[in-house]
């Protein structure tokens, strides 16, 4: 049940489609509606897209393009600034809002409100930091001047797991660099991409630059846009399947594409680890987000002369977590975002089981309305187990052990994907060996979340293309021209 303050907070979240500004109905009128993982109950209807409303979100970012470039990058900056703010007086809404569509427990929810913050101010700042390079061409004949050009109409598309972040990690950069944007959150958690544009408009961001569709079928919609010539460049976070998908589709149009993906993070614990650090350090890098993070630790490499030590006291902690809904106080353990993400999780550790791996906590779906999954710890996971390559996305902890450095490299490696990693070592040699040997794009040095809007994120290998955040983020909002005049 819903309570009065949960009910006027969700009639205020808008159910239309933000098209050139305005909001309205889908043009067939159809509907989709949002549930809370927790109770299974709906919480909202809102507007469901076709193939048609999708075009008139492009029709109206290609229509705001020309003047949003002209506009003065500190302008642009300083209604991001302002939407930074107005964040900031309603932090407390778009964590109950996150919760109530996605699960999490409130205090990460709020966690997330201060990350996702971080990319307007971050992105605020960049604005004004454009620049290009002038100077003599080798031979003395001409001067080469290089400068940085908006991109164009972009297309975000964002998955459910960060509704907030995924959302401003895009958003800030593309304005920052004089983009026009649509922007497509996951059906299953859409409000807080709703309520977000109606805080830019609030900001004083002009009709027609960010345009929100929420659809139930992002196939049949992304497909056109997605075909349309005068889109320039795709931004995409989600599975490493539907990146690839869309890869192919944006290839036909030589579109300009980020892609951060799915994640296997390998955490490695060697024998001279810091075990109280290494601990808090798991425990965060796996049960951050109830398990569902593309950067969740996913495979625990430890030493084998730690690994009975560092198993007993991950399962205390473990089994010191509070199941609930995320608004209760003490929930520590929210809901999955939906059956599918239960039954995967219950089929990832019936199968490590099967190959030999022991249960020492958790292993069962909970009985109770949602969608809530216990969470587990096994240890002695057999390779080839089905946990060690997929995603789990779910709150289950996966041990295997190792005895030399060698063998610890090739186990992290051993993966399709190269999000992040997480090294436990006090050696401080052995620690920038790891830099040198892993082959992920971002690396937790005795730290279990490394995620930063001043920092580059993204993946090697399967997990991506491009980065968000940091000084790397705009570029991928800009083109570059280089001109020659002469001397
Ligand atoms: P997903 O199924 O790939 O969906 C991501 C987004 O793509 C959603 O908005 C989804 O909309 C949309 N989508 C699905 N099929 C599409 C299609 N054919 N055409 C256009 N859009 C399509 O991923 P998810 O389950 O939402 O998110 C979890 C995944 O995201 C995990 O693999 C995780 O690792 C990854 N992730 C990566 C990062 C990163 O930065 N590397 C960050 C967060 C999450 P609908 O759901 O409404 O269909």
């Amino acid at each position: 049940m819903t309570s009065t303050r949960e009910a006027d907070l969700l009639a205020t979240v808008p159910d239309g489609l933000l098209i050139g500004g305005r909001w309205r109905p889908a043009a067939a009128s159809a509907t989709l509606t949002v549930e809370d993982p927790s109770t299974g109950e709906t919480i909202r209807t809102i507007a469901d897209a076709d193939a048609d409303d999708g075009m008139a979100a492009l029709d109206a970012a290609a229509a705001a393009a020309a003047d949003w470039a002209a506009t003065p990058a500190r302008t642009r900056g300083e209604i991001l600034r302002r939407a930074f703010d107005l964040l900031q007086d309603r932090k407390e809404d778009f964590a109950l809002l996150m919760t109530l569509e996605m699960g999490k427990p409130l205090a990460e929810a709020r966690g997330e409100v201060a990350y996702g913050g971080e990319f307007l101010r971050w992105f605020s700042e960049e604005a004004v930091r454009v620049t290009g390079r002038y100077g003599p061409n080798p031979e003395g004949t001409g001067r080469m001047i290089v400068s940085q050009h908006p991109v164009g109409p972009c297309y975000l598309i964002t998955p459910w797991n960060f509704p907030l972040a995924m959302a401003t990690r895009k958003i800030a950069p593309a304005l920052a660099a004089g983009c026009t944007v649509v922007i497509k959150p996951a059906a299953l958690t859409p409000l807080t991409t709703l309520y977000l544009a109606k805080l830019l408009q609030d900001a004083g961001l002009p009709d027609g630059v960010v345009n929100v569709i929420t659809t139930s079928s992002s196939g049949a919609v992304s497909g056109p846009i997605i075909a349309d010539p005068r889109l320039r460049k795709l931004s995409f976070t989600g599975s490493t399947p539907v990146g690839r998908k869309l890869l192919v589709q944006a290839a036909d149009g030589v579109l300009r594409t980020s892609m951060e993906l799915g994640g296997n993070a390998p955490f490695v614990v060697f024998e001279d680890a810091d075990l109280d650090q290494a601990i808090t350090g798991a425990l965060a890098a796996k049960f951050r987000n109830i398990g569902q993070a593309c950067t969740a630790a996913n495979r625990f490499i430890v030493h084998s002369s730690v690994a009975d030590e560092f198993a007993r006291r991950v399962t205390a902690a473990v089994n010191d977590f509070v199941i609930g809904r995320g608004t209760e106080s003490g929930a520590t353990i929210g809901p999955l975002v939906d059956g599918n993400a239960v039954a995967k999780a219950e089929a990832l550790v019936k199968d490590a089981v099967a190959r030999g791996a022991e249960l020492t906590t958790g292993g069962s779906r909970v009985d109770r309305p949602g969608t809530f999954f216990e969470p587990t710890v096994l240890t002695g996971v057999a390779p080839g187990s089905d946990i060690l390559r997929e995603e789990i996305f779910g709150p289950v902890l996966a041990i295997t052990t190792f005895d030399t450095e060698d063998e610890a490299v090739a186990l992290a490696n051993s993966t399709e994907y190269g999000l992040v990693s997480y090294v436990y070592t006090e050696s401080l040699s052995r620690g920038q060996r790891m830099i040198e040997r892993l082959e992920t794009g971002m690396m937790g040095l005795n730290v279990g979340v490394v995620s930063n809007a001043a920092a580059p994120f993204g993946g090697w290998k399967m997990s991506g293309l491009g980065r968000e955040g940091g000084t790397e983020g705009i570029h991928e909002y800009l083109q570059t021209k280089y001109t020659l005049t002469p001397a």
